[in-house]
């Protein structure tokens, strides 16, 4: 037998989709989400049989959304590998939407041979081009030996700094040049050592000045408020809030998906007094969330006009956007790590017959038990209200690890954020700072893989469940424990609002714009791939459907029948439509 270590010996020559895949392998990547075929096919599974779990779906679009929600979950980029031309363009709506959100994710993408690029090769496209807008760095491997240096690169860079999506590009030629085993070997190394290893600011850099001067105007308030966000999620900030709510007694307020870092039965949450919190607080510390309209740009009239913020961002472009009282640019959670130690050397705590506590009490108390006795009532045919309290209360009834809780749609999301409780840091995913409706199947996929010992409950208006419907295959396919509860009330918002006037022209009598099939069996669809289906329309059908779904943790879609003049056009943005 021919020695290999003997210079004469022939040397094992791997290629680039090898080279690729053992690169992420050895930056610890553990799963990839994609679509596979020209030029990648073999890039995917050379990743599997380096241990990568490669979710493939039907659409780029979803996978691409799941990439996004999987880079918020865990903290590492979540990847999605595309084919050339149109995959890479499918593949944008996930890129942008990490950029929007600010998740970390990398985008790789097959493209057309180097030398036929301009020529109108097979789905040829200037894809760095094309991913600019949405990419915060973008980088080809234009030989074989680039190509672990590039993985490093991207990786380090979609979790530097605000997260981000980046992008790379692997032409079908590079894919296909090959280099030695041993040289593979000595490419990764270098490329290892030369990744950064410091991939956040950690705000350790805060000048102690400015912590003391957060917590002087904390002190001070006279009606203190602290605003969190998916950022401080992001961060892992869980403990130092508590720590910080807990130990000033200052009523909290998170944001849709900074939800669940404290309970939201907690007594110091005013989730449910947010008008008055925001629009009388004298103070409000923002911890990783922007004031954008999600907050109403932190401005009259819902903001009170004197309202001193104190912004705690990594972002330091974010700040300067601002113009806040004081910015604390760094990591959440070593920026609140900071402040709890400020404050432990001089504490000072709110009481709860505080005016301010007590007024926030108050009001959440009196508006909760407003809710609950609209909640309370069982409506048939269903409203919104009605199916969601019951939803509620069942995914209370699994206790811990909460359930991750996917929702879209205009008035399923808007009422499910009121009333679907978070206890748990992370487990809610919705449209997000972009509003972006399609991302349903993708998030669940993602959170099912990302989180595997905790249930995944989808609450899905029928329109927003329609984007990514076909992945219920991917959901079978991987026999994930995912249940996708559909609204069904017939269309983007409903039936059919519009006015006899608005009735006219040649094509009257097609449906409305709004309108889909009525009674559409969208439990039908995931049983033609060997899931469970459910189609609901009382309590007691909705109740068992849950019970049996939840316990079985298998891919289930409960198609919910409700009125479809329950809800309200445009949900609760009316005045934007
Ligand atoms: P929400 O939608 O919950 O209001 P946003 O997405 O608007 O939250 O804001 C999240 C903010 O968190 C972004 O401005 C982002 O720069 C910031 N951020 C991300 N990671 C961190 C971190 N580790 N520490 C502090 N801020 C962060």
């Amino acid at each position: 037998m021919a020695d290999s270590n003997s210079p004469s010996a022939p040397q094992t020559l791997i290629d680039g989709n090898v080279l690729a895949a053992k690169s992420f392998a050895s930056c610890g990547v553990t799963h990839m989400f994609g679509v596979v075929g020209i030029p990648v096919t073999s890039l995917a599974n050379r990743a599997v049989s380096l241990g990568i779990r490669f979710l493939a779906f039907h659409n780029e679009q979803s996978a691409g959304y799941a990439a996004s929600a999987y880079g918020y979950l865990t903290g590492r980029p979540g990847l999605l590998l595309t084919v050339s031309g149109p995959g890479c363009v499918h593949g944008l709506a996930g890129l942008s939407n990490a950029m929007v959100n600010t998740w970390p994710m990398v985008m790789i993408s097959g493209s057309c041979d180097q030398k036929d690029a301009g020529r109108g090769d097979f789905q040829e496209l200037d894809q760095i081009e094309a991913v600019e807008p949405f990419s915060k760095f973008s980088v080809k491997a234009k030989d074989v030996k680039d190509i672990p240096n590039c993985v490093v690169q991207v990786l380090d860079r979609a979790v530097a700094g605000r997260p981000g999506g980046c992008y790379l590009d692997l032409p079908s030629d590079v894919l296909h040049q090959t280099v030695t085993e041993s040289e593979a070997e000595s490419l990764v190394t270098a490329a290892l050592n030369s990744s950064e290893s410091k991939p956040i600011a950690n705000g350790s850099e805060v000048p102690t000045s400015e912590i003391e001067r957060a917590v002087e105007l904390l002190r001070k308030a006279e009606r203190p408020l602290i605003v969190f966000g998916k950022g401080a999620s992001y961060a892992r900030t869980e403990n130092e809030l508590r720590k910080l709510i807990e130990t000033t007694g200052v009523p909290f307020l998170p944001t849709p998906m900074g939800k669940g870092l404290l309970p939201d039965t907690h007594e110091l949450a005013a989730g449910a007094a947010r008008s008055l919190a925001i629009g009388k607080c004298d103070v409000a510390l923002v911890v990783g969330a922007r004031l954008n309209w999600l907050l109403h740009f932190g401005e009259p009239p819902k903001w009170s006009k004197d309202v001193k913020f104190i912004l705690v961002d990594v972002c330091k472009d974010e700040i300067e956007l601002r113009k806040p009282h004081l910015g604390l640019i760094g990591d959440a959670k070593k920026v609140l790590e900071l402040i709890n130690k400020e404050i432990k050397d001089d504490p000072f705590c709110l009481a709860k017959s505080h005016p301010w506590a007590e007024a926030i009490s108050k009001k959440a108390k009196e508006n909760v038990s407003r809710m609950e006795a609209q909640l309370a009532k069982d409506v048939v045919p269903f409203n919104f209200l009605t199916p969601m309290r019951i939803i509620r209360d069942a995914i209370l009834g699994v206790g811990s690890p909460a359930p991750i809780v996917v929702s879209e749609g205009a008035n399923t999301m808007d009422v499910g954020r009121a009333v679907l409780v978070q206890t748990e840091p992370r487990t809610r995913l919705d449209a997000g700072t972009w509003g972006t409706m399609g991302i349903g199947l993708g998030y669940c996929i993602a959170a099912a893989v990302a989180e595997p010992n905790r249930l995944v409950v989808a609450v899905e208006g029928d329109s927003g469940f329609g984007f990514s419907a076909m992945e219920v295959e991917t959901l079978v396919r991987y026999q994930l424990p995912v249940v996708v509860i559909v609204f069904n009330n017939g269309g983007v918002y409903g039936g059919d609002r519009r006015s006899p006037e608005e009735i006219t022209g040649p094509f009257k009598d097609d449906p409305a714009p709004t309108s889909f099939v009525p009674g559409a069996a969208y439990h039908i669809v995931i049983e033609a791939f060997g899931g469970k289906g459910y189609l609901v329309g009382t309590p007691d059908e909705l109740k068992s459907a849950l019970a049996e779904s939840f316990s079985a943790r298998k891919p289930t879609v409960i198609n919910v029948t409700i009125d479809p003049y329950a809800g309200a056009e445009s949900g609760r943005l009316q005045h934007k439509n």
